[in-house]
């Protein structure tokens, strides 16, 4: 009797050990806007490190609006008001400086808390020069037209990092730089104790921009995935196949995620560790016309096989 009450207090730590059960989450995500164009809400990631309170926005697309519905659809299991939510998000990591990625920041900004905005150098220099210039719109930020409101404190980092300490939370957040036809995006890799998240702004795939930005990043998060302790990767499929390369405008789809994520497969060099791998696919681009572009992506990476694709949606939370 007294052994077999041992062996079953003993299983979740065997099964841990063999890899045969997930590890617990160490994220929490809500999806306040998954849509890549026309079709608002656009992309907008709420990510905050499992038991903490504040969080961080990786893009924001949208913001209250897209609070509104996830606290509608579930995203957040405590009823909190829309203010709450602002308050819990201490800081944003804007990818890129366009609309699809800023717009809820910029139209939120006037009841918004003290933040700071993190991103590489020159999507800060954006967003200085052309949203908070009191042209746009009145400058929010610490830089630029005066006077200057200051209500957010635009931190560039390093591309490649170290690793820096986003204020208010127990995340680092280390930029990689991503190649979006031709102009700068970015990819964020979050940590969080020795868990680590990677939420990619828009890319288009190395061969097709003449770039190694993707392959740099594949060869820094490789070890991650390795160790098992990369519990997703966010990343766009814009457009289902197919589409002429000059035509992709600095976007991926079903075929070139494919391609990329085997570069990177190949370089984890551990099959088991990357099948297991969360990909969560973004930034969709509606379609004018039925079949919708969303079941069209999703039939054609299934297609593709062995990843763990799951197609993002709108207001949903996830456990990382
Ligand atoms: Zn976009």
């Amino acid at each position: 009797m007294r052994r077999r009450a041992n062996l079953r207090a003993l299983l979740p730590a065997l099964l841990l050990l063999t890899g045969a059960a997930p590890p617990s989450p160490a994220f929490d995500l809500v999806a306040l806007g998954v849509n890549g164009g026309i079709e608002e809400p656009t992309s907008a990631y709420h990510i905050t490190a499992r038991g903490a309170r504040s969080g961080v926005m990786c893009d924001a697309g949208t913001l209250a609006a897209g609070i509104d519905q996830a606290q509608r659809r579930g995203g957040y299991p405590r009823a909190a008001s829309r203010q709450e939510v602002m308050a819990s998000i201490s800081a944003y990591l804007i990818t890129h400086a366009h609309l699809d990625h800023v717009a809820g920041l910029v139209l939120a900004s006037p009841n918004d808390t003290k933040k700071d905005i993190m991103a590489l150098a020159p999507v800060n220099q954006a967003l200085a020069d052309h949203y908070f210039n009191w042209s746009a719109w009145p400058n929010m930020g610490d830089r630029g037209a005066a006077p200057r409101l200051a209500r957010y404190h635009y931190r560039d980092l390093e591309p490649g990092g170290p690793p820096t300490l986003i204020a208010g939370t127990a995340i680092s957040v280390t930029a990689y730089r991503l190649s979006h036809a031709g102009s700068p995006s970015t990819a964020f890799l979050l940590q969080s104790g020795s868990d680590a998240l990677l939420c990619l702004g828009d890319t288009g795939p190395d061969a097709v921009e003449g770039s190694t930005h993707l392959n740099d990043l594949w060869r820094a998060v490789a070890p991650l995935v390795q160790q098992g302790r990369l519990r997703g990767i966010l990343i766009e499929a814009s457009y289902p196949d197919p589409v002429p390369d000059n035509q992709l405008y600095g976007h991926l789809t079903p075929s070139w995620l494919g391609k990329e994520l085997q570069a990177l497969r190949g370089m984890v060099g551990n099959d088991a560790r990357m099948k297991a791998l969360p990909i969560l696919v973004t930034h969709i681009k509606p379609s004018e016309a039925p079949p919708s572009n969303r079941e069209t992506v999703s039939r054609q990476l299934h297609d593709l096989g062995f990843f763990n694709f799951i197609i993002m949606e709108q207001g949903r939370p996830y456990a990382l």
